[in-house]
């Protein structure tokens, strides 16, 4: 079975990402836990808890087709005290957040390591994994790969296992791949997805591939951009995103989309369901 949804908006409330999701024919989904650009915000109300996690069972989603955001403010690899202290602050509060509303995952950018040495950056961020991870139980952090701008931390594969193999709560420790982020890192998403998804399948094994993010990119094979697009419009193309979601890595776990057109999205889930029907049938 593949799992296929976007990222879902909490506004109002954080229990109607279930519904809003479902409507769309949504077999996943991913969602932010707070307002995502800002460090502190109100508590989740019990009964918003509640809710949430009634209304997941009863729309027929579990924990494994639900994958969490963590805010953008969140550095784990910042050199800066003050940066690192609400930075870990606001990780455990995201993981408790998660806990709350039954889910045991949570997806994160590596950070950047802004000044100094990329090895500093990669010890800082395992180190912060591992504070935020030293008193919790059952829970798994995804580290995202990214398209490697600037100082940001997880633009191969190698380094993402980098930071996990130094981390003490390695079990703790896993990934999502971003088929957007590994293109405009150089992972050419286009003509070798297939080796691409066998490559990370061998470094970390399937256990520990918790998710994937589903987006064409607007930039170019190995251009260092974040550039989202819609599935098709971009420099990946449709048929590769055939080839993703019919790989073992995909199978069985959230299967994101965080395109640009919230119109297409019903689309864009109804032929990625298809492609996989194809593949099986
Ligand atoms: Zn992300
Ligand atoms: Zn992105």
């Amino acid at each position: 079975m593949i799992y296929v949804g976007p990222h879902i908006s909490i506004a109002k409330d954080i229990s109607l990402a279930p519904g809003r999701a479902k409507a769309l024919g949504a077999t996943a989904f991913a969602l932010f836990l707070k307002n995502q650009k800002i460090w502190s915000a109100p508590d989740i109300k019990k009964e918003s808890a509640s809710s949430f996690k009634e209304n997941v069972r009863a729309l027929g989603f579990n924990d494994d087709m639900i994958l969490p955001h963590a805010g953008y403010l969140i550095n784990m690899a910042s050199p800066d005290e003050e940066m690192r202290r609400k930075s870990l602050l606001l990780l455990k509060d995201e993981i408790k957040r998660a806990k709350e509303i039954g889910i045991r995952k949570l997806n994160i950018h590596p950070g950047a390591y802004i000044e100094g040495e990329r090895e500093d950056g990669i010890r800082r961020s395992a180190e912060m994994l591992d504070q935020a991870l030293s008193d919790v139980d059952d829970f798994m952090i995804a580290l995202e790969d990214t398209a490697g701008s600037g100082s940001n931390l997880g633009s191969s594969l190698e380094e993402l296992a980098q930071i996990i193999d130094m981390s003490k709560k390695k079990d703790c420790l896993g990934i999502t791949l971003d088929t957007c982020h590994l293109y405009g890192a150089g992972y050419d998403m286009r003509n070798e997805a297939t080796m691409v998804l066998d490559k990370a399948l061998s470094i970390f094994g399937k256990d520990k591939i918790l998710g994937v993010h589903l987006n064409d990119s607007k930039a170019d094979l190995a251009s260092r951009k974040d550039r989202h697009d819609s599935l098709g419009k971009g420099k990946i193309g449709l048929e590769a995103f055939r080839e993703i979601v019919c790989h073992k890595a995909a199978e069985e776990r959230p299967l994101i989309l965080e395109t640009i057109d919230e119109s297409l999205w019903e689309e864009e889930i109804k032929t990625l369901l298809q492609f996989y029907q194809e593949y099986i049938s």
